[in-house]
């Protein structure tokens, strides 16, 4: 069935862990991560057009509106993998922070893909959505994927795992961005012995399967830590003030700057996130884990 437009719903992802090891002769980093979709979406809007365009839903500062928009480049990848002269037009709701760590950018590009199909009725099989997506952006196939999951290889090897957990994350905003490509390199800089293959987290996942936040909590890892604190030292106090509120745990977000506090209950999350909004930081709340990219409306 063919659709005049098509809106798809992505998530935002964090990193329970992320282990990361000494860049590949591609340039890439090998990682071994624990994904989590969290309830901070995009929306994906799109429909036929004579040529691609993005739009924004609502202004944001940091989106490119052209040919650089992961949007359109996801979209013009799987007009090539069908062979298909297609084009559309893409409008995108944010959600998700802008260079936030929290990779609302392969969100989009993840959306955009399904909504694509949907609208063209491709009827892509996922695994040729997931190579595609795994192309696009190292996270990317987690966004189609959602719900908790082991990444490997660059992040793009995508592997559920079993999550009976159900917490809140209070997501701390930063008013700026950290760029992501700087901090990787600075972890270069930092870690010259990094693992060539950095290891699995094996009790992370087994915590995960027990669902005890406390548990999960003290087993939250993230590499680039250092790195990021080096680059923006202001994140030291945020992390202070955060670990006051005695949480079950805190995190950096990918690589930054977002900060994220682990709580098992809503209540307890929602105290904290209005604590720390009189103490003037920008938060909001988010639950995990979520469902990947699915569509929300048909027109
Ligand atoms: P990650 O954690 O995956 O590195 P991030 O959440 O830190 O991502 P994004 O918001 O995905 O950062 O943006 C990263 C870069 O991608 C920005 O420089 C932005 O200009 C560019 N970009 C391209 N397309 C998009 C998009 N659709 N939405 C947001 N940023 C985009």
């Amino acid at each position: 069935m063919t659709q005049d437009a098509v809106t798809v719903r992505a998530p935002a992802k964090i990193n329970l862990h992320l282990g990361v090891g000494r860049p590949r002769p591609d340039g890439l980093h090998p990682l071994a991560t624990v994904y989590q979709a969290v309830g901070l979406y995009d929306d994906v809007s799109v429909t036929d057009a004579a040529t691609w365009s993005v739009a924004l839903a609502e202004p944001v500062a940091g989106v490119p509106l052209d040919d650089d928009n992961i949007a359109i480049r996801a979209g013009r990848a799987l007009a090539e993998h069908h062979g298909i002269d297609r084009a559309a037009a893409i409008t995108i709701a944010k959600g998700i922070p802008v260079m936030g760590g929290m990779a609302g950018g392969s969100a989009d590009a993840a959306a955009t893909l399904l909504a694509l199909d949907r609208l063209w009725d491709l009827q892509t099989p996922d695994d040729d959505l997931l190579r595609i997506a795994g192309t696009l952006g190292s996270d990317v196939p987690f966004a189609l994927v959602g719900g908790t999951a082991l990444g490997t290889g660059h992040g793009q090897l995508v592997t559920p795992v079993d999550d009976a957990s159900s917490v809140w994350w209070v997501v701390v905003l930063s008013d700026e961005g950290l760029s992501t490509p700087a901090v990787y390199r600075h972890f270069d800089e930092l870690s010259p012995d990094a693992p060539a293959e950095p290891p699995v987290p094996d009790a992370l996942i087994e915590a995960l399967a027990g669902g005890y936040a406390d548990e999960i909590g003290d087993l939250l890892a993230n590499d680039l830590w250092p790195a990021a604190r080096d680059l923006r030292p202001d994140l030291v106090d945020v992390e202070v003030a955060l670990r006051s509120l005695s949480p079950d745990g805190v995190l950096l977000s990918g690589s930054g700057p977002t900060l994220l506090m682990l709580h098992e209950g809503v209540e307890e999350a929602r105290a904290a996130a209005a604590d720390l909004t009189e103490r003037g930081y920008r938060c909001t709340l988010a639950p995990g884990p979520v469902a990947g990219a699915h569509v929300v409306t048909y027109a």
